[in-house]
């Protein structure tokens, strides 16, 4: 059977470092026993090494041409290759309602929805790896008063303790992308609640990194009534990226008081 060709709009750049890949797979090592759910798999280049971990184990792709492929490949995993879009899928069905872990060398133009994704699926997910575009896995993993530390960093590591593995340079790809890549691995923090409204501390997350530079006080205006009193406070001084996860609680805490 041919090879793929690779399509620009499914964020296809397949890896063709072996070395790489087997390194990938070993990534859910670090979160043994749960079954395996691989996010689009391509021509299984991980696929065939996670195959090994010999746990419960499905793939989802979105490729019409790629299903066939891994059909053809890994006749071995029948109907745990699954056509279809992951953003659609219903995970709890994914292993009858029991946690698993995430990976895959992810499409790099639906990362961020893909983790958003995760973090309402929290429960299910307790450990996610995988290869991203670097840009993405550094802001994932920013601390307070890193540049890149901003809504991504915030809303995943709430619940999340994140690793950044290692970085992947763009000539192991086919064709290779415009930005380096790099792997990580996400640990659920064992936290079942935020104690605060965790809706508003969304929304108050959201709301201040669209002005980075400014005080809080400015974009908090949007969400507090015209001269509420807190606005006074010492905190509205600060700029978002110098706020911890911790301290966007407190901050949620506060608020929803006036809210
Ligand atoms: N894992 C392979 C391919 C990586 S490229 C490798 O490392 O070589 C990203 C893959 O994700 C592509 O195969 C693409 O078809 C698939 N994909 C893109 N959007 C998807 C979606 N919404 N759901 C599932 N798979 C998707």
């Amino acid at each position: 059977m041919n090879q793929v060709k690779p399509k620009k709009f499914l964020g296809q750049h397949f890896l063709t470092d072996l070395k790489v890949a087997s390194d990938i797979a070993d990534t859910v090592d670090a979160c043994p026993d749960l079954p395996v759910l691989e996010v689009g798999p391509g021509m299984g280049v991980l696929t065939q090494y996670l195959l090994k971990k010999n746990r419960p184990f499905k793939v989802i792709e979105i490729d019409y041409e790629s299903v066939p492929y891994l059909h053809e490949h890994f006749p071995e995993l029948g109907d745990n290759i699954i056509l279809g879009d992951f953003l659609k899928m219903d995970l709890n069905e994914a292993f009858g309602g029991k946690p698993f872990v995430l990976t895959g060398n992810y499409p790099y133009n639906i990362s961020s929805q893909i983790f958003f994704r995760m973090v309402e699926h929290k429960q299910l997910i307790p450990c996610c790896t995988g290869m991203i575009q670097k840009e993405v896995a550094e802001r994932m993993a920013a601390e307070p008063g890193s540049k890149v530390y901003g809504v991504l960093s915030v809303l995943i590591q709430a619940w999340y303790d994140v690793e950044y593995l290692f970085t992947v340079h763009e000539n192991v790809f086919n064709p290779p992308p415009k930005v380096k890549s790099a792997v990580i691995r996400l640990t659920r923090n064992g936290k079942q609640s935020l104690g605060c409204d965790e809706a508003l501390f969304r929304r108050i997350v959201k709301t201040v990194f669209t002005q980075r530079r400014k005080m809080l006080r400015n974009p908090m205006k949007q969400i507090l009534p015209k001269g509420c009193p807190i606005l006074a406070d010492d905190v509205f001084n600060k700029r978002p990226e110098q706020l911890s996860v911790q301290d966007f609680i407190e901050l949620t805490n506060r608020v929803s008081e006036y809210v």
